[in-house]
């Protein structure tokens, strides 16, 4: 029998992430009860961390997600292209972000510092008010005022505001540590450093309605952090923050499966080499599975032994990822045409599975952010909504 008959009629989805809306709501729905009363902004930059940005907004907003968080100004202008018109902040800015459009889509702004002149005069010229959330860097050392020019910033603030440029409407700041519950000192200054930021603020007269600085780590580990409004990124997407807890056991529900199907399946003596720099030879005279995505679809070149689920089975990675493909070893009789035969189902992450992009993560030495967030446009995301796995018209 040769594996070419095993080859299934329909060539599509043989690369596919799968994003499961109803795991999507349901994770925004408990994220929301954890926080309770303040309010929560999904973080959906990056294309929502891979799962795709514009339905992943319109979900979590349906699901009760009153703020999305993006980085760019960009990311926030295709939302509005997209017709969302929700509460939205991008906080990362560099000379010759489009301040202008921005204040034109009722975009608010995160402001470190050197953002505030050129947002005020785009301001001036437009007759709109600009709507603006002072970071306070509490000791990350990456984007934010340090507490040495805070006071200077927000007297800026506060002229701008008597003069009708600006509104602000919150203070925010990102944490360091939180994913390490027991460094829970560090988080303890942070909070510190936030607190009195605010407070000076609002000594200068500037509103502040909104204060937030709770990321995914800190929502689950530091409730003391959620204060007005919380920014959930990884958890939403049903993956754990932490290292040493996994998704399920945080009641959260994994959101993308990465499926393919077997390329090819082919015997192969003892002691065959498989893949660039032969860093894997067979133990025995076997069967080798070929896997279609590589490191051009975002898997780590350089992970090791990852799990792989086929029709079943969870089998392990050998040799190097490649641009397109990476190998298993099925360890059977050359002479078994019937495991893992070409075509079959593969998933490397997700819910038939049940593994992880945390495991993924493990065997590449990264985090279960970077999984996602790499899978590249070359696969193509297939939107599951509640009503189509339920069979609920809607
Ligand atoms: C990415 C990001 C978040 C979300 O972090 P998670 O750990 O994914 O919840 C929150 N705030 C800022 C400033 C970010 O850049």
């Amino acid at each position: 029998m040769s594996s070419a008959e095993f080859i299934p009629e329909a060539p599509d989805g043989h690369r596919i992430a799968v994003i499961n809306h109803a795991n999507l709501a349901h994770n925004i729905r408990v994220i929301k009860d954890w926080v309770a009363p303040a309010q929560l902004m999904a973080v959906v930059k990056a294309d929502a961390y891979g799962h795709g940005l514009i339905p992943v907004a319109r979900t979590v907003l349906e699901a009760g997600a009153s703020w999305l968080g993006v980085v760019l100004v960009e990311e926030a202008l295709q939302l509005r292209a997209a017709g969302i018109t929700s509460p939205t902040l991008a906080w990362l800015h560099a000379p010759g972000t489009d301040f202008a459009q921005a204040v034109e889509h009722n975009i608010d702004l995160g402001v470190s510092g050197w953002e505030l002149p050129y947002i005020a005069s785009v301001a001036e010229q437009m007759g709109t008010p600009a709507k603006i959330h002072l970071k306070i860097d509490t000791g990350l050392g990456r984007n934010g005022c340090v507490p040495e020019q805070w006071e200077d910033l927000v007297k800026t603030a506060a002229r701008y505001q008597q003069q009708g440029l600006i509104r602000t409407v919150g203070v925010f700041s990102h944490l360091a540590v939180a994913d390490e519950p027991e460094r829970e000192e560090d988080v303890d200054e942070q909070l510190r450093v936030f607190h009195w930021a605010v407070e000076r603020a609002r000594t200068h007269g500037l509103t502040i309605d909104l204060r937030n600085i709770a990321n995914s780590p800190a929502i689950l580990s530091r409730p003391d952090t959620h204060l007005d409004l919380v920014r959930a990124g990884v958890a939403i997407y049903g993956l754990s923050p932490f290292a040493d807890r996994c998704a399920e056991d945080l009641g959260l529900r994994p959101v993308m499966s990465l499926r393919t199907r077997v390329a090819n399946n082919k015997p192969v003596p003892k002691g065959q080499g498989v893949s660039y720099g032969y860093l894997y030879h067979t133990s025995a005279p076997t069967r080798l599975a070929l896997i279609p995505l590589g490191y051009a679809d975002g898997i780590p070149r350089i992970a090791r032994e990852a799990p792989v689920w086929i029709d079943g089975t969870i089998y392990r990675s050998c040799g190097r990822v490649a641009m397109d493909q990476f190998v298993v070893d099925l360890h059977i009789s050359p002479e078994d045409t019937v495991t893992a035969p070409v075509g079959a189902e593969v998933e490397l992450f997700g819910e038939r599975s049940g593994l992880s992009a945390a495991h993924w993560a493990q065997s590449a030495g990264t985090i279960n952010y970077e999984i996602v967030s790499r899978i590249s446009q070359r696969v193509p995301r297939q939107h599951i909504y509640p009503h189509v796995s339920e069979g609920i018209d809607g």
